[in-house]
């Protein structure tokens, strides 16, 4: 494929991720991820437990309270340490001027983006929820387009696939808004189309609608729209049967020059990636083939071909693989 020069994404890390030993036990977690992302994003490094005093070690906090107030309390010393918390935060989002993900320690009850235990009660054994990380809930709030995930869960070639693509997209989105013109997000919206019809036909053709700006709207208006929708149309991985769809209309652009033999063998590798036994690469290579073989221009700048740079693509899984969607 086709090398491409991409934006470099801003992303706050949760600094225990290889940055500083500053867990509560002292501890820093070493993750390949982190490190291998390093090359192509600026991290902007935080431990919101260390920025309010609690030092290191110390002794854990927990969540506790309701969905609509939960409180950081730290039980070995009964401290409330939730006002200190609110003040660090309103302070870091505040003067965050660009920010375009978050990647976040898991299970934290600061950082963790979800799946954090918040209890019913301060006394030990008392129930408890999932919920996200205080400050997790915070980047989300104030962040809302930005991608968000835990070092654990981009594990997963899927995950981590939606996490970067989110990342780069977004990235790239922020760079339209400063440039201040309508034909950057032409631009942008024709290079993504593609990828946006495998992620969410419907809020691409919203987007689409609002970029032809047939009522001479402001930019300003166009360009907050547009982000609403963005926001929605990335908010999931795309279905597996959506990305066949991309496949297929790709694959269209060839129809008077490919042989029968070559659709029928794009056909069956269809099937094999519907049954999740091929990988949506090996088709995209496929067709990228095509698009050089035939100079395909349009198809040639699409990002869905390659959403972010081709050195972080790798199929290293915890596991559990991907799903069909
Ligand atoms: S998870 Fe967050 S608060 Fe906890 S040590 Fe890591 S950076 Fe600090």
């Amino acid at each position: 494929m086709s090398k491409k020069k991409f934006t470099r994404p801003q992303v706050v890390v949760s600094k225990c991720l290889g940055f500083a030993a500053c867990r509560w036990n002292q501890a820093m977690v070493e993750d390949p991820f982190v490190e291998k992302l390093k090359q192509f994003v600026d991290y902007q490094p935080v431990c919101p437990e260390v920025e309010i005093g609690l030092g290191v070690p110390r002794d854990p906090v927990r969540l506790v309270g309701k969905a609509d107030e939960v409180k950081m309390i730290q039980p070995a010393t009964g401290r409330d340490c939730t006002p200190e918390m609110q003040k660090f935060m309103a302070g870091f989002f505040g003067s965050l001027k660009e920010v375009d993900g978050f990647l976040l320690k898991s299970r934290s009850p600061s950082c963790g983006p979800m799946d954090v235990p918040i209890y019913a009660g301060e006394k030990p054994g008392s129930s408890s929820k999932k919920g996200a990380g205080i400050f997790a809930a915070k980047a989300r709030e104030t962040a809302p387009l930005a991608a968000v995930e835990h070092e654990g869960r981009v594990k997963n070639f899927e995950l981590r696939e939606h996490f970067l693509t989110k990342l780069f997209t977004t990235s790239w989105f922020r760079q339209v808004r400063q440039a201040g013109s309508m034909g950057a997000l032409v631009d942008f919206h024709s290079k993504n189309k593609l990828l946006f019809m495998g992620y969410n036909q419907s809020r691409m053709r919203i987007m689409g609608k609002l970029v032809a700006n047939p009522q001479g709207d402001s930019l300003e208006n166009i360009l907050n729209q547009y982000e609403e929708n963005l926001g929605q149309a990335l908010a999931k991985a795309p279905k597996t049967g959506s990305i066949i769809n991309v496949l297929m209309h790709a694959e269209g652009y060839f129809k008077k020059q490919l042989t029968a033999r070559e659709k029928a063998h794009f056909l069956d590798s269809l099937d094999l990636y519907r049954q999740g036994r091929a990988l949506l690469s090996s088709l995209q290579m496929l067709l990228f083939d095509w698009i050089l073989r035939y100079d395909q221009e349009y198809l040639a700048e699409q990002s869905f071909f390659a959403p972010y740079p081709q050195e972080l693509f790798y199929l290293k899984d915890s596991g559990k693989g991907r799903t069909v969607g």
